[in-house]
């Protein structure tokens, strides 16, 4: 992979500071998001100063649910990567379009709208496992080897897509485990139950995106997901465009619009604490909008993200304490369609067909969340267990006395 490198503004401490655009978007209509990608790449100074003409690159897009209409705000939507793949094809670059997709033998880029897109602009769209995959070698936290898609090695840059969303398992979900996908699903699967700690598999999901780091990210944070990403959550609208090289900075930017810390999400502290990228949001050039004028302070965040005890807890401790705040999967019998996705995808082998409907044994689960996030029919619940809801109880009680106290 080749990228240009454009000169980068240096802090007092002689480190390069990354720029973030933020750019207001409302609609998914290719008026106002043709406006905003090129505005923020603007902000950015240029997509020239980005990527050369005649380059190759693999755009990396969120297609977490390949059966679910882009209203659902799963998956990047569509209409977002269209305006990003003119531009590209305007300045004379060469897009691929691309995720790893699980799904059953129809197309899985239908239903999305993203076969349509790119056959429109005459765009290749590949799912990676066609593809095949290369074993590289890597200096990881966790990893010391990963199997990335060829599409990705083979590009000179790659352009990530990823969609603003929370996570029931990692509490956000943004540039960095967008890239998440660039692995076959079997390995996906064989990571969750290896490393059943959200702080273990965040430092594995930085592994992965050191592994492959996009020359440049632009989120689609038009419409996010609240509640309980990354599928089963519900769209809100922020109106926003959340662009930069930087991913972890982008992510930093993000999760500070929707009201968290980003030192709360772990693959943002763990990346920057590796020098991946920046984190901190005082260390990084924020243009176009002010993150004050565009926060969503009532965002809903996942019941697993209890920022107070991730963060200020020794590691031993919050070991301890992890396993209370985990979320357990139960299945609803009466809104299970019997589709069977969450058998195939529960890396435990924990969830069995009884009677027509999924039934899980709770025993095996190591709380992955894998299930939850494939079914698109809002058929598996998440319950925490009462020290859980305790604590989550005191963390809200916690966050309004800080507002209160910063009203006085
Ligand atoms: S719980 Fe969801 S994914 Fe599992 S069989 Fe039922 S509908 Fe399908
Ligand atoms: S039941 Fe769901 S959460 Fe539990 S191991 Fe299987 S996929 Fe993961």
């Amino acid at each position: 992979m080749r990228s240009l490198e454009t000169a980068s503004c240096l802090g007092k401490d002689r480190r390069p500071i990354p720029r973030v655009a933020v750019v207001r978007c409302p609609l998914y209509e290719a008026g106002p998001l043709a406006q905003a990608v090129r505005r923020s790449l603007d902000l950015l100074g240029g997509l020239d100063s980005l990527l050369a003409p005649g380059m190759n690159v693999f755009v990396k897009i969120n297609h977490l649910s390949p059966q679910a209409s882009p209203e659902r705000a799963i998956c990047t939507h569509p209409l977002f990567a269209r305006e990003v793949l003119r531009l590209l094809l305007d300045r004379g670059i060469f897009p691929t379009v691309g995720d790893d997709v699980n799904f059953g033998p129809g197309d899985e880029f239908l239903t999305t709208g993203f076969r349509s897109v790119c056959k429109g602009l005459g765009v290749p769209l590949v799912n990676l496992r066609e593809r095949g995959f290369v074993k590289v070698s890597l200096d990881g936290t966790i990893l010391k080897s990963v199997f990335i898609a060829r599409p990705v090695l083979e590009a000179d840059a790659v352009i990530n897509l990823p969609k603003l969303k929370t996570h029931s398992f990692t509490a956000f979900t943004g540039a960095v485990k967008n890239m998440y996908g660039i692995i076959p699903s079997g390995l996906r699967l064989e990571y969750h139950r290896r490393f059943p700690r959200n702080d273990v598999f965040s430092q594995m999901l930085v592994d992965v995106f050191s592994a492959a780091p996009p020359s440049l990210n632009i989120m689609d944070a038009v419409v996010a997901m609240e509640g309980e990403g990354p599928s089963s959550g519900i769209p809100r609208r922020l109106g926003l465009v959340i662009a930069g090289r930087d991913g972890v900075a982008v992510d930093a930017a993000a999760s500070r619009i929707v009201g968290t810390d980003p030192f709360q999400v772990f693959t943002t502290s763990f990346a920057a604490a590796r020098g991946i990228g920046v984190g901190d949001l005082e260390r990084i050039d924020i243009r176009g909008e002010r993150i004050r004028s565009v926060e969503a302070r009532d965002f809903r965040p996942s019941a697993i993200a209890t920022g107070i005890f991730r963060r200020r807890l020794p590691s031993f401790l919050y070991a301890t304490v992890s396993g209370q705040l985990v979320l357990t999967p139960e299945i609803v019998p009466q809104k299970c369609q019997a589709c069977l996705e969450c058998i195939r995808i529960c890396p435990a082998r924990t969830i069995r067909e009884v009677k027509g409907k999924a039934w899980i044994d709770k025993s095996e689960c190591i709380h992955c969340l894998c299930c939850h996030e494939v079914c698109i029919h809002r058929s598996i619940r998440l319950r925490q267990r009462p020290v859980g809801r305790l604590v989550r109880g005191a963390e809200r009680l916690f966050k309004k006395a800080k507002t209160l106290v910063g009203k006085i």
